[in-house]
């Protein structure tokens, strides 16, 4: 079978989920470490916000207030002190944290770590409008991920900044570079994401090879369907298909009795329930293979039934048909154990013995016409007798149609000389003593008058 249609649907049916529920779970991971990082970071840059305040009340006393000079600018005064320039704190902090640090006057950086590669801070720099609405305007605490800033992008919090009577007079700002996030969230997710692609990578093998394996064994079934469809009855399904207990295994075991039944149609001869011509060809096949293989010999008999058409004529159709079904009844009997006998066709048949040279089963034969003779068939108000005549040739490896074609010379023979014998060689025959065979049927017994009042009619006539 092309591994097409089914193979790809049930591949696709298997592996399909499985990459969908890694991926989602990989996808879901990843979003929820990222929040859950962030949020925490966030907590964690609102802490030292706060810390940051707290130093410059420990450092500097009082109020934060501005203090305009005479050229209009802003100085940023804590208490007594002019803390404009002061980045002390922040730098400290900055060390200390890892975040960039800015103190705000309003919306306005007087301090921050934030500086050009030259070493010149962002100071004056302001927030943008929403921000400066949230937290000086409505005193909240506002935190945003993945903000650019000044070529980078950060994670922001926001603080606002109170004097001692509450007023919120700025606000101090805390920044975290989103890289070093991903960084940390990557490390926290790979484990999960490595676990992810296992799961996945380990469903996806188990599926495809359990898809692999049915479609093979569809692929076996449909190669021995399309064997016997073609007419091959002999061919043989793969034993471990048949071993299977599922639903697979029964249908192979359905397809096998299939095959069985219409041998047993083709094979046997209806009339007599011997096998057939058929079934011999294919019988001696294996014989001949098996001697080959075990140098045992076998032999190969033609059997004839002497002056059947007279029998015919004689007791008419069907009592002919009931001494066929009684010879190959006997002839049955007799290979029992020895071979096996088919019907060649007409009157005619065919026996095979296995293991057993040409005069072994000569011998075999002589007794079994004995007992032919012996027999008698009463049928349709008769008692008939018939005598057989067999040809017996040794078996060797050869097309079993040339061995049947050698019978029957020494068979034809038989029937020149005599008839109601076995014949071995043509040279010299008969090889036993043997009652002559009849000329013709002898009189029906008088059992019943129709049948033979038509025969004397006949006989007289
Ligand atoms: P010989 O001893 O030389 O073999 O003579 P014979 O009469 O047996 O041979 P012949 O070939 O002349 O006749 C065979 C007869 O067998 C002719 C045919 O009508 C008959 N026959 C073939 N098949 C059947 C069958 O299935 N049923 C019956 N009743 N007769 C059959
Ligand atoms: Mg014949
Ligand atoms: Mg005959």
């Amino acid at each position: 079978m092309k591994k097409t249609g089914l193979y790809k649907k049930m591949l696709t049916m298997a592996v399909a989920p499985i990459l969908i529920l890694g991926l989602s779970l990989t996808v879901f991971c990843y979003t929820r470490f990222t929040n859950t990082i962030y949020e925490q970071a966030q907590e964690d840059m609102i802490n030292v916000a706060r810390s940051v305040m707290l130093a410059y009340d420990m450092k500097y006393s009082g109020d934060y207030y501005p203090v305009k000079d005479a050229s209009g600018n802003f100085d940023f005064y804590k208490g007594e002190a002019d803390i404009t320039n002061e980045t002390q704190i922040v730098d400290d902090f900055k060390k200390a944290t890892g975040t960039e640090i800015s103190l705000l006057y309003m919306d306005m950086r007087v301090n921050t770590t934030f500086a050009a590669y030259d070493g010149t801070r962002f100071t004056g720099v302001c927030t943008n409008e929403d921000t400066t609405e949230k937290v000086l305007g409505k005193g909240q605490t506002v935190k945003y991920s993945n903000v650019k800033m000044f070529n980078d992008d950060y994670l922001l919090v926001y603080v606002p900044l109170e004097n001692a009577d509450g007023r919120i007079i700025g606000m101090v700002e805390v920044a975290r570079p989103s890289t070093a996030m991903t960084v940390s969230v990557v490390h926290a997710v790979w484990p999960i994401l490595v676990f992810a692609l296992g799961f996945m990578l380990f469903g996806a093998i188990v599926s495809y090879r359990s898809t692999k394996e049915i479609t093979n064994v569809l692929s076996k079934l449909q190669t021995f369907m399309n064997k016997v469809a073609g007419g091959n009855l002999t061919t043989e399904l793969d034993i471990d298909v048949l071993k299977r207990t599922d639903e697979l295994g029964e249908i192979s075991k359905s397809a096998t009795s299939m095959q069985k039944s219409i041998r047993g149609f083709v094979e046997t001869d209806p009339l007599t329930k011997l096998g057939n011509r058929r079934f011999f060809l294919n019988q001696t096949d294996r014989v001949i293979t098996r001697s080959q293989a075990s140098g045992l010999p076998f032999s190969i008999a033609i059997a004839d039934i002497d002056f059947f058409k007279k029998v015919n004529d004689t007791y008419g159709h069907n009592a002919g048909d009931e001494v066929l079904k009684a010879v190959a009844n006997k002839l049955k009997q007799a290979m029992t154990s020895k071979g096996f006998a088919a019907r060649w066709g007409g009157e005619e048949f065919v026996l095979c013995f296995d293991k057993c040279d040409m005069h072994e089963a000569a011998e075999h034969l002589w007794k079994t016409l004995e007992s032919i003779r012996e027999m008698v068939v009463s049928t349709e108000g008769f008692d008939i007798k018939i005598t057989m005549t067999f040809g017996v040739v040794d078996g060797y490896p050869e097309k079993i149609e040339r061995l049947i074609e050698l019978a029957d010379e020494k068979l034809y023979y038989g029937k020149q000389n005599g008839r109601n014998r076995v014949v071995t060689t043509v040279e010299a025959a008969p090889e036993k003593e043997t009652e002559p065979a009849n000329e013709e049927p002898k009189a029906p017994a008088k059992k019943t008058t129709s049948r033979k009042k038509k025969t004397e009619t006949e006989d007289n006539k």
